[in-house]
């Protein structure tokens, strides 16, 4: 999914479950997006021939399936301990919701590097992809408008 899609879904997720998600902007911006850094060197490598490799799963590191999860969870339990709890926990949110948004809208590796089956929830056709990313962020939009 599209960097602007996790911002968006993340502050909205935020502010349904914890409120005031405006004020946390930066730490939901930062956390939502950690997560996607792992493609700059996918990018930096393949840049001639991005439009045709797009960005699949062998664009993603092991940071970018359960294995960075895990490891990212148990650091964010780790710092819960020494942060405010509801920053914690925002924090939390917006890593989890960029993990589950990916694997619901794309294809993962779930458990790389241990195996590198692919694995689609087939939500919609993978022809479809960028004009239904288009529409549902374009719909975040407007709901963030509205109940902003
Ligand atoms: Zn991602």
């Amino acid at each position: 999914m599209n960097i602007v899609f996790h911002f968006l879904f993340g502050l909205l997720m935020a502010e349904l479950v914890f409120g005031n998600a405006l004020a946390y902007l930066p730490y939901i911006l930062v956390f939502s997006l950690l997560v996607d850094l792992d493609h700059i060197p996918y990018v930096l490598r393949f840049r001639r021939g991005l439009m045709e490799k797009k960005f699949g799963s062998e664009s993603r590191s092991r940071f970018h399936e359960l294995y960075g999860m895990t490891v990212l969870s148990i650091a964010i339990s780790a710092a819960s301990f020494f942060i405010n709890p509801k920053l914690a926990g925002i924090i939390a949110l917006s890593v989890i919701l960029h993990y589950a948004v990916d694997f619901v809208a794309g294809n993962t590796r779930p458990f790389y590097p241990l195996s590198g089956t692919e694995v689609n929830v087939g939500l919609y056709p993978k022809k479809f992809r960028i004009v239904t990313e288009a529409i549902l962020t374009a719909v975040l939009v407007i709901i963030l408008w509205l109940a902003m």
